[in-house]
């Protein structure tokens, strides 16, 4: 798979791939990640890539020009296995079923703002969907570039070690959360390893762990527990 970013900070991404599993994918030829330097598509002196926004008010916007310049110069064509996906704020919310959604197609292309944001043209006539990964405010959208790179790339064939590991975990099959893990000593400071997972009857750690994870769902993330849509979809505002 390919993932294009295209960003006015290309050296942002310097850090964030060339640890883990994405690393050992990339050097595998699994997938790709194309860093495209905004600038290069503005043919002015200054290479200008923002302006003000009608209507006053504070900082600035990421003109169109140079976004639709770059999409259209890097994608001539737009297939139905490629997407163009703007990160923003008032996107929809980023989840494990989008990653898998994306981890099928063979191109991503992802659009950084910056600044106040981006001219709304962009949302409307340039991005195939705006996607949020938070109900907050970035300062730009490289952090959650690599959110949802990194979130795709380990969802890839053959980037995991062990084929059920993205089966297994937060959001997988069961929609709730993973089970608490853990790993030696059996007994810190007094904290001692629930016995169930120290007695080697795999009937009852299955039991245990599928308990274990129900009660941490209810506890930290009630809302996983909502039955299913009548659409089949996640909750409202999920992509
Ligand atoms: N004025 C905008 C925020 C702009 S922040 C608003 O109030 O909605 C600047 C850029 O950071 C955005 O254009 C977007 O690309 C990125 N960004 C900020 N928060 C984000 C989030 N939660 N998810 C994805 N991208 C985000």
């Amino acid at each position: 798979m390919i993932f294009h970013v295209l960003t006015i900070f290309p050296e942002f991404f310097r850090g964030p791939f060339e640890h883990g599993v994405v690393a050992r994918a990339r050097n595998a030829g699994a997938l790709e990640i194309r860093v495209h330097d905004l600038r290069e598509w503005t043919f002015d002196r200054h290479r200008t890539v923002d302006d003000r926004p009608f209507g006053g008010g504070e900082g600035m916007l990421l003109k169109p020009e140079p976004l639709f310049r770059a999409v259209e110069s890097l994608w001539p064509e737009r297939g139905r296995d490629r997407a163009v996906i703007l990160l923003s704020a008032q996107g929809r919310l980023f989840d494990q079923a989008a990653a898998r959604r994306y981890s099928g197609m063979s191109e991503l292309l992802l659009l950084c703002g910056r600044y106040e944001g981006v001219d709304e043209r962009v949302a409307e006539h340039l991005a195939d969907e705006e996607v949020s990964v938070g109900d907050y405010v970035l300062s730009g959208g490289e952090l959650a570039a690599a959110v949802v790179i990194d979130a795709v790339a380990r969802l890839l064939p053959g980037v995991l070690g062990n084929r059920d590991s993205a089966v297994y975990e937060s959001f997988g099959e069961s929609g709730g959360l993973d089970c608490p893990q853990y790993t030696r000593p059996a007994d810190f400071r007094g904290w001692r390893v629930p016995q169930p997972l120290l007695d080697g009857n795999h009937a009852e750690i299955r039991r245990w762990r599928r308990r274990a994870a129900a009660e941490k769902t209810a506890r930290l993330r009630p809302d996983l527990l909502r039955p299913p849509q009548p659409d089949g979809e996640g909750g409202e505002g999920k992509i």
